[in-house]
C-alpha cells in the first residue's frame, strides 16, 4: 500500500530535519500528515528515513515552516538584498513573479550568476544564502 510519499528524486531535507521542522510547527505526526495531505505512516517514514522525501513534500513542508516563522511583509526582495544587476534580474522568475521574498520557493531562479534548474542544487545554494529566511531551522548541508 502507498504511504503517500512519492519516490521521485529526493529533496534536501533529511529525516532529522523533517522531525525538527514538525516540532517547530508544533504538530504531531498525525497533524502534520493532515497538513501535508499525507498518511501518518508517510510522515513517520520520512522521519525514520525509510523513504525519500519527495521534492513536492519538501517544498510544502518548507512553505508551512515559512508561514509559521516568517512573514513576507518583514522581508525585502532578494534582488535588493543581493544587489542583482538588471540583466540578471530581468531573466529571473523571482522578479517576473514579484516573488522576491519567496525566491527560495521558485525553481529556476538566477542565483550565483546562473539558472538553478534543479530544486536540490538550488536548495544547496539557498541554505547558504543571506536571503533564505529558514536558514536557522535547517542544518547547513
Ligand atoms: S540563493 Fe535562494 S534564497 Fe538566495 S536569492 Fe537565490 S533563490 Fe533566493
Amino acid at each position: 500500500m502507498s504511504t503517500g510519499i512519492l519516490l521521485l528524486a529526493g529533496g534536501s531535507v533529511d529525516g532529522r530535519e523533517f522531525a525538527s521542522i514538525r516540532n517547530t510547527l508544533g504538530k504531531t505526526q498525525e497533524q502534520l500528515a493532515r497538513l501535508l495531505g499525507l498518511s501518518p505512516k508517510a510522515v513517520q517514514s520520512a522521519e525514520q528515513e525509510w523513504r525519500n522525501i519527495s521534492i513536492q513534500t519538501e517544498r510544502h513542508l518548507l512553505f508551512l515552516l515559512f508561514l509559521k516563522v516568517s512573514s513576507v511583509e518583514n522581508l525585502q526582495p532578494c534582488w535588493l538584498t543581493r544587489n542583482c544587476p538588471s540583466e540578471t534580474r530581468d531573466r529571473c522568475p523571482a522578479w517576473e513573479l514579484n516573488a522576491g521574498q519567496l525566491c527560495w520557493f521558485v525553481n529556476g531562479t538566477i542565483c550565483r550568476g546562473r539558472e538553478q534548474d534543479s530544486w536540490k542544487k538550488k536548495m544547496k545554494i539557498c541554505r547558504q544564502c543571506e536571503v533564505f529566511p529558514l536558514k536557522k531551522y535547517l542544518s547547513s548541508q
